[in-house]
């Protein structure tokens, strides 16, 4: 933000003519801004336009976040809050690695109390044993029963629930930033 500052003083001071502006997509991590470089009698004016990192929208003033553990820049779709913190989606994915999106399903559906793999392979048409493995082997779930296998959350499993909510629950207000 500075530097753009910077820049503006510049122009104003030199009162020389801008010859060319030129639109470059910004680099991951920068926010965008405006760069000068001299030609002879004037400038050319570089506009460096910020799009998500994540999914590649163009960035504006106010739909714009800084993962605060990547420092990808991100819109408001790519970003939710984790104790506090913005997180990008990506992030959120290294943290709780479900399985993505359906792997979260089935992560909810055994929140809501569907515990056994024949209601579970109902909801989930490719077959829900794969990811209840992985779930059960990053501990976001427990394995109880002898006789018949039912799953149950655990606290890490709630966690990546409401990680998640922001990105895979459509119920949720995306406003709620
Ligand atoms: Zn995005
Ligand atoms: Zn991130």
């Amino acid at each position: 933000m500075l530097a753009i500052k910077g820049d503006e003083e510049m122009e104003r001071e030199e009162r020389r003519p801008v010859f060319f502006e030129r639109f470059i997509p910004e680099e991951q991590g920068i926010l965008g801004g405006r760069t000068f470089y001299e030609l002879e009698g004037g400038y050319v004016k570089r506009i460096h336009i910020p799009f998500c990192d994540v999914c590649g929208r163009e960035l504006s003033r106010d739909n714009r976040f800084l993962c605060s553990r990547c420092r990808k820049k991100v819109c408001a779709e790519c970003v939710t809050k984790v104790e506090g913190r913005y997180v990008c989606l990506e992030c959120v994915e290294r943290m709780y690695p479900v399985g993505g999106e359906i792997g979260y399903r089935i992560l909810v559906s055994i929140h809501k109390g569907i515990d056994n793999l024949r209601k579970l392979n109902k909801l989930i048409p490719e077959g829900a044993e794969p990811y209840l493995r992985r779930l059960k082997a990053r501990g976001f779930i427990l394995e109880k029963g002898l006789m018949r296998r039912r799953y149950c959350i655990t606290a890490l499993g709630v966690l990546a629930i409401s990680a998640f909510s922001k990105f895979y629950d459509d119920e949720l207000d995306p406003q709620y930033l």
